[in-house]
């Protein structure tokens, strides 16, 4: 019966999670949640494998936050576990800190040069500032502009061709900008206030915010087949839907591609479970000058799991998203002409007022989880907000 639920969400990844936690929770909005794939979770499920170690189906998955609001909600789900992500560079077999740091500059250049550099670089940005390497790019000084190089050439390039098909100059400077080059010693991965790893893994993480008796979730059904716009109307297994429909999957695909794919990079995965306790020294190495893949996590690190000699890793291997079956767009292309084309989807839903684009693919933005789960609870804000505003 399509009257039993108020709301249509599609997509079980924390986008559909968190705003059907919401509506159900706060304005007793009974949601049926329609998911495609056999689990919850999105790109951010988890599990046991045959040895026993949590691994990460999509890619390493690592939480972190400037954001009080997104911490204190998303914490009342989980507990964690204090883990500060590190990185590695393997340059040609040396491996350094990434994010570039003054750490890595000794590492880079011999003493005497690093400690010169060094004083350099604070007499010019100042300690513990973070800046891109198209700002570092950009200054004169003859022995700065050698560390620009070597950071350009060694961390940033064949990296960005092997994740993207492209030079760093062809893609959105937003891209690079995410990994940004230290003064100062801080070897963490991010810098955010907030970092972790849920105790018990994402999983159960989603099993907590779907645990609402408002909430319905209906696996291996992919909305395409039930749900389908129709001059202005909605229908929803064949008849007319009245309630809130939120779309969190990729756009293009809900309209059958009508106008073209919209572009987006898709990554293999090969997960490699080693007798050994332990495979490598930190949690991901970047492999930016040479190899196939673009790095190797090992899970284990992340998730604190303490078993002797097995350990899980997982290399990605980036690819363009062609569509096919199984292959899984992963990252959105940014540039003005895939917007472009993104935006003629999005008229598409213009007259529906109660039809919602929300997520990393149907907002074919590059966001983080927390910056999902602050959309989530924003869009929940305005449609409670606008709801009151009719009463
Ligand atoms: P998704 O997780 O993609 O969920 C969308 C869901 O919709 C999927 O389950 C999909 O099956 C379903 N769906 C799509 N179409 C349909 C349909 N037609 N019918 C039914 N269901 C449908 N972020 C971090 O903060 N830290 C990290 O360390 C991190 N690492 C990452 C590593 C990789 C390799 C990738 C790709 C991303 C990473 N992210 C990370 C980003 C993070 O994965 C996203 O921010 C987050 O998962 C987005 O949630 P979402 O709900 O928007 O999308
Ligand atoms: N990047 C790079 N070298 C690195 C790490 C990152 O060139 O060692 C570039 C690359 O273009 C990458 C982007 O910075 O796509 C963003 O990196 P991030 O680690 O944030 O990517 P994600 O974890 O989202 O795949």
């Amino acid at each position: 019966m399509n009257n039993t639920y108020d709301c249509l969400v599609i997509g079980c990844g924390l986008a559909g999670a968190v705003v059907s936690r919401e509506l159900a929770e706060r304005e007793g909005k009974k949601v049926l949640i329609i998911e495609k794939r056999g689990h919850i979770g999105g790109n951010t499920y988890d599990f046991l494998n045959d040895d026993g170690i949590l691994v990460h189906k999509y890619g390493p998955h690592i939480f972190h936050t400037g954001s009080k609001r997104v911490f204190d909600y998303i914490s009342r789900f989980t507990q964690w576990r204090n883990y500060s992500h590190e990185v590695l560079a393997d340059i040609h077999g040396t491996l350094m800190p990434v994010p570039f740091n003054l750490n890595s500059l000794y590492i880079a250049f011999d003493s005497e040069k690093a400690a010169r550099l060094e004083k350099k670089l604070i007499s010019t940005y100042g300690t513990d500032k973070r800046l891109t390497i198209s700002e570092l790019r950009d200054q004169t000084d003859s022995e700065l502009a050698d560390v620009a190089d070597f950071v350009y050439n060694n961390v940033f390039l064949h990296y960005t061709e092997k994740q993207w098909g492209l030079t760093p100059e062809q893609i959105d400077p937003s891209v690079i900008a995410r990994v940004p080059i230290l003064i100062s010693r801080d070897n963490r991965y991010f810098q955010d206030k907030y970092q972790g790893m849920p105790s018990n893994g994402y999983t159960p993480l989603f099993e907590k915010i779907l645990e609402h008796h408002n909430i319905n979730l209906q696996l291996n059904t992919d909305a395409n087949e039930v749900i389908k716009m129709i001059g202005n109307q909605i229908f929803f297994k064949g008849k007319p839907f009245k309630g809130t429909v939120i779309y969190t999957g990729a756009l293009d695909e809900f309209f059958d591609c009508r106008f073209g794919r919209l572009p987006y990079r898709t990554l293999e995965f090969l997960f490699e479970t080693h007798d050994m306790t332990w495979y490598q020294s930190k949690g991901t190495i970047n492999y930016t000058v040479d190899k196939p893949f673009t790095r190797i996590t090992e899970f284990k690190h992340l998730t604190g799991q303490d078993i002797e000699g097995k350990t899980t890793t997982m290399k990605e291997y980036p690819k363009a998203y062609t569509g096919a079956d199984g292959e899984i767009p992963y990252y959105a292309i940014l540039n003005e002409e895939n917007f472009e084309l993104y935006k003629k989807y999005r008229q598409l839903t213009d007259g529906f007022s109660d039809f919602h684009l929300l997520g990393r693919l149907a907002e074919y933005k590059y966001y983080n989880m927390d910056a999902i789960i602050e959309r989530a609870l924003k869009l929940a804000d305005q449609m409670i907000g606008v709801e009151k505003g009719k009463d």
